[in-house]
């Protein structure tokens, strides 16, 4: 592990990288600490020194003069992680990317773009879209997440079901190592099996392996259609087969299977949320189906068979881009849940058929350990993916070791993983075994020795070396 010290305006490391990039690419004290140290954080960012690079060059340079003096660095893009991997201490470097903004190419025939990893995702959306392409990952922080955040998270959201996960949206990236050194893997290609696929080592692993400068992202045409819909669902049963006859009778047009349990649809349906119930409030569950590219009357067809067959009970689908807009601000105002702040988010993976159960599981050890418990649950269901937000009173370390006992435990004994789509951070640190065996995790040490053997990039997140 790296030295751990106090850094001041005229230490060493911070008049070197000063003198390495210029003063207007460093900034220091208050205009460091005076940041938010993420979104729905109330603290501030602790690291004293912030570099702000515009070209991949001067992240090298960056990162040479940090390597030289031992100094830890942390990358920032957008700082909309929910697993406490960007937070930094006293001692550390930020590196943000937040100067390197552009997108330098898009290719509608190749249906490619190239960008500087600090892109916001919703800037590539509407760029991609001006050249009749989509770029298809899409969640609920587009406006403020970055291209290099949603790499180094392995990001997943909405469309998961049909596109797949970031990891599946990259074609090539450039990185910058510990020592400086910068690879250069910007393929731009669908396929390319020659050799390693070295991009795999920055993807997913947080800013612990490489800082990501640049990447060369796959798009897709886009669609005019997006029909969507939201239908209730009065049991569990009902709703894995209503998710099965879906995406068969949609024939590879399901984009989005996003479940709401009955308490996180009643949260965002009743005042102050801003939203009223599209549906009555008393269905067991709420799925929001969108089908891009999906002709209307298919859809229509594949609801009234589920109704017909009873998987469903009620259906409303969208017949505007405004109804449509709707449907999606339910799913997505998560943020309704901080009425009942202090809130702790989780992001769980696991099998479908262990989640009704599971579910179950973890509402019953609530209640037990906390008779007044909240716990609103909602999730990219068709991925395996739930997400809950628990409100208990109180949030002190004590409590939220307790609540993280009660979500992360039972998922050991079905397979299930801690973290399906947010990563781990310093949050899930200490569940990492649940998820991944001792031999991965040992891999995973090898791996950051070899590429940063003085333990700068990221220090402390994921795994202790
Ligand atoms: C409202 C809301 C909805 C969300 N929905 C989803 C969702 O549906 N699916 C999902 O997967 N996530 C979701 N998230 C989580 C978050 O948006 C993603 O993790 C996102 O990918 C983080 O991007 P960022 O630019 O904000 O990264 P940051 O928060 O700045 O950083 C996250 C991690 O990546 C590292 N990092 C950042 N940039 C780089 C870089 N260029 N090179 C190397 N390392 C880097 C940081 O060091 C840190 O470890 C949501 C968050 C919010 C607030």
């Amino acid at each position: 592990m790296a030295q751990v010290r106090q850094l001041s305006a005229d230490s060493p490391v911070t008049e070197a990288l000063r003198a390495a990039l210029g003063e207007d690419c460093v900034l220091l004290g208050d205009a460091v600490t005076g940041r938010s140290a993420g979104i729905w954080r109330t603290d501030n960012i602790r690291a004293q020194v912030l570099v702000r690079p515009r070209t991949t060059d001067e992240v090298s340079r960056a990162m040479s003069v940090c390597h030289e003096h031992g100094q830890p660095v942390v990358a920032h893009g957008g700082l909309t992680g929910l697993v406490e991997s960007g937070l930094t201490t006293e001692a550390e470097v930020v590196v943000s990317l937040e100067r390197m903004n552009a997108i330098e190419a898009i290719n509608p025939l190749e249906r490619t773009a190239v960008v500087q990893s600090g892109v916001i995702l919703q800037v590539l959306q509407e760029a991609a879209a001006e050249h009749g392409l989509m770029f298809p990952l899409d969640l609920g922080a587009r406006g403020s997440c970055t291209i290099g955040g949603n790499i180094s998270t392995n990001a997943g959201g909405n469309r998961v079901i049909r596109y797949g996960m970031m990891r599946d949206m990259v074609l090539g990236l450039e990185a910058v190592l510990a020592d400086g050194t910068v690879v250069t893997s910007m393929n731009q290609m669908i396929k390319n099996n020659a050799g390693y696929d070295l991009k795999q080592l920055f993807i997913g692993t947080e800013g612990t392996l490489g800082i990501v400068t640049r990447a060369v992202l796959r798009c897709r045409e886009s669609v005019d259609a997006q029909p969507t819909l939201l239908v209730g669902i009065a049991t569990f049963d009902k709703l894995v087969a209503f998710l099965k006859a879906v995406d068969r009778g949609l024939r590879g047009c399901l984009s989005a299977f996003e479940v709401m349990w009955n308490d996180y649809y009643k949260l965002v349906t009743t005042p102050p949320a801003k939203n009223r119930p599209p549906l009555p409030q008393d269905y067991a569950y709420y799925v929001l189906v969108e089908a891009m590219g999906a002709d209307q009357t298919l859809v229509e067809a594949v609801v009234h068979t589920a109704l017909d067959a009873e998987l469903i009970a009620d259906a409303v689908v969208a017949n505007s881009e405004a109804q449509r807009r709707q449907l999606w601000a339910l799913r997505d105002d998560v943020e309704q849940a901080f009425q009942f702040a202090p809130v702790f988010l989780f992001d769980v993976s696991l099998r479908i058929p262990f989640m009704a159960d599971y579910v179950e599981q973890v509402h019953a050890s609530l209640q037990t350990t906390f008779p007044d418990a909240r716990n609103f649950t909602l999730g990219h269901m068709g991925d395996g993916n739930l997400h809950f937000a628990i409100a208990v009173g109180d949030d002190s370390p004590d409590t939220r070791r307790q609540v993280e006992r009660c979500v992360y435990e039972p998922l050991a004994a079905i397979g299930g993983s801690v973290s399906a789509e947010h990563g781990v951070g310093l949050e899930k640190k200490p569940y990492l075994h649940i998820a991944r065996s001792e031999s991965e995790v040992e891999l995973m040490r090898v791996l950051k020795r070899a590429l940063d053997p003085k333990g700068l990039l990221n220090p402390g997140k994921i795994f202790d070396l």
